[in-house]
């Protein structure tokens, strides 16, 4: 069967996956939905015992059906392969009775983006093949932090590819940093802005809609793209990982075969979780797709009342990549919700855009009943750390302990005990001194933790929790920086145009 897709507020229909991928974002600034799910016709039986990649192929050829066989697999082999740290790529750890901590952090930068990122390269390059495009492609990429850096990861030496990441001199963690100014590849360009994330972000939007600059780029062979998690490229690979955890289930015994799954999702902008909720539609037993926040609790109040309402103070909290007031991936769930009806759609994101907020009707909100949402503040979050670390001896980040922390609000409001999967989205070393600051009130630490730097800190946390420094981590701590550029936000075209060679 041929999926083709569509955008969110109609202006767009019939275009094939490689095209989805290629444009990003829809031209009307809709979002690519599936014009009909397709269903995972191979049972999970048949399932077990196959690696990643095999799993991965049989989800992605689904959606993705304007690929070949051959070009597919080329993309999946070339994106879960050494690059990340165990032959599994993401593995589940069990705790307590029925829970499962699904581990998708085990890429190149130890946090979930890697498990999109590390394909989207091979997937977009793959798509201009076959739509002919041959000039080379112009990644452009804001980053408050980590996106960027998974990015850059992904992309690094991708033949047919550029790379150029902007992120705040003054605003990213001192490891965020070391971690995109040390990295390789001539592709490559990262640039800090003296502006903030916004700055950086309203700068890139500018370039992307500015035509002037597309015509210099086209006649000196480039085209701008984008690796934001709007692109369906990125949602399609994340889909892959939850029917691979309920792969892991059936193989272990803890589930019989359509017996169904709770899945808990710490989330920001929403992608992971609607990858989760495009699982189901495909045909993976769920039960209730559970969506943890943390005090920037947009999404729980939507879920509660039906509106969506971004007019508030934004928080920074010790999970900042779940700090989001604008949960982008939500237009395609309103999208389905109010019944494929994309006029509608483009009304709700009108009204968002315009007056801050939207809201659905009580017979709209009933369709959400695959969803549940609860909220976690910073004290619960350092505290589901610290307990889970107790009872278990397992060490979390703050992302997944919000996750942690939702499900066990959930279970005690619904007594439901099923199997149950969460997303562990970061890896502790990553948010080391808010994890070691958790973990503080649960057995000793060294006096001086306060002044130790981050690297000293990761030793510290792999002596706590058994498990050794990742590579990820290792590799900078003495890596040379690379990339010393600091532009004004007005300048960041200059900052391209540099990059690329071109006069302007
Ligand atoms: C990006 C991110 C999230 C949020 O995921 P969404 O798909 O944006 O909802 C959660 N945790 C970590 C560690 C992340 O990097």
């Amino acid at each position: 069967m041929e999926i083709l897709y569509r955008s969110t507020r109609g202006g767009e229909t019939g275009i094939p996956a490689s095209q989805a991928i290629l444009n990003g974002l829809a031209s009307d600034s809709g979002l690519y939905v599936p014009e009909t799910f397709p269903h995972l016709d191979v049972p999970f039986t048949e399932l077990t015992g196959k690696p990643y990649t095999e799993i991965a192929y049989e989800v992605m050829s689904r959606f993705l059906t304007d690929f070949t066989e051959e070009e597919l697999r080329n993309c999946i082999n070339n994106a879960y392969d050494e690059k990340f740290d165990t032959p599994e790529i993401a593995p589940m750890r069990r705790t307590g009775d029925n829970t499962y901590f699904l581990e998708l952090f085990h890429g190149a930068t130890i946090a979930f983006k890697d498990m999109a990122l590390s394909i989207l390269p091979h997937l977009l390059t793959t798509a201009a093949k076959k739509n002919r495009v041959t000039d080379e492609i112009v990644i452009l990429t804001a980053t408050s932090g980590d996106t960027g850096k998974a990015a850059l990861a992904g992309f690094a030496d991708v033949p047919g590819t550029r790379i150029v990441v902007f992120y705040p001199k003054y605003g990213v963690s001192p490891v965020q940093e070391k971690q995109m100014v040390t990295q390789k590849g001539k592709n490559t360009c990262v640039v800090g802005i003296t502006g903030n994330f916004d700055d950086a972000q309203t700068a890139v939007k500018k370039m992307f809609a500015d035509h002037d600059m597309a015509k210099k780029l086209s006649d000196a062979g480039f085209r701008f793209s984008s690796a934001n998690s709007i692109n369906i490229g990125r949602l399609v690979p994340q889909i892959a990982y939850y029917v691979w955890s309920y792969v892991k289930l059936l193989e272990t015994g803890a589930v019989s075969d359509g017996e169904k799954i709770n899945i808990v999702v710490p989330t920001g902008n929403f992608g992971n979780i609607l990858a989760a909720y495009y699982a189901k539609q495909i045909g993976l037993p769920v039960h209730k797709l559970i969506c943890a926040s943390n005090e920037n609790k947009v999404l729980f109040d939507f879920f509660r009342t039906g509106k969506y309402d971004r007019r508030r103070d934004f928080i920074l909290t010790s999970s900042p990549s779940m700090d989001i007031l604008i949960s982008s991936n939500l237009e395609r769930l309103i999208y389905t919700i109010l019944g494929n009806d994309a006029e509608a759609c483009a009304c709700k994101m009108k009204s968002l855009r315009e007056e801050g907020y939207y809201e659905i009707t009580e017979e709209q909100k009933q369709k959400l009943d695959d969803f549940c949402g609860y909220f976690c503040d910073m004290k619960e979050t350092k505290e589901a750390i610290a307990s889970l670390y107790n009872k278990e001896n397992y060490v979390i980040d703050t992302h997944t302990a919000v996750a942690a922390d939702v499900y066990d609000k959930y279970r005690a409001e619904t007594g439901d005990g099923r199997p149950t999967v969460i997303a562990s989205t970061a890896s502790p070393f990553k948010f080391t001194r808010s994890v070691i600051e958790a973990l503080g009130s649960v057995r000793e630490l060294p006096p001086n933790t306060a002044d130790m730097d981050d690297f000293a800190l990761a030793d510290l946390l792999s002596e706590i929790s058994g498990v050794a420094v990742p590579r990820a981590v290792e590799e900078i701590r003495t890596a040379p920086v690379l990339h010393n550029k600091v532009v004004d936000a007005e300048d960041m075209p200059q900052a391209v145009y540099d990059f690329l060679g071109i006069q302007k």
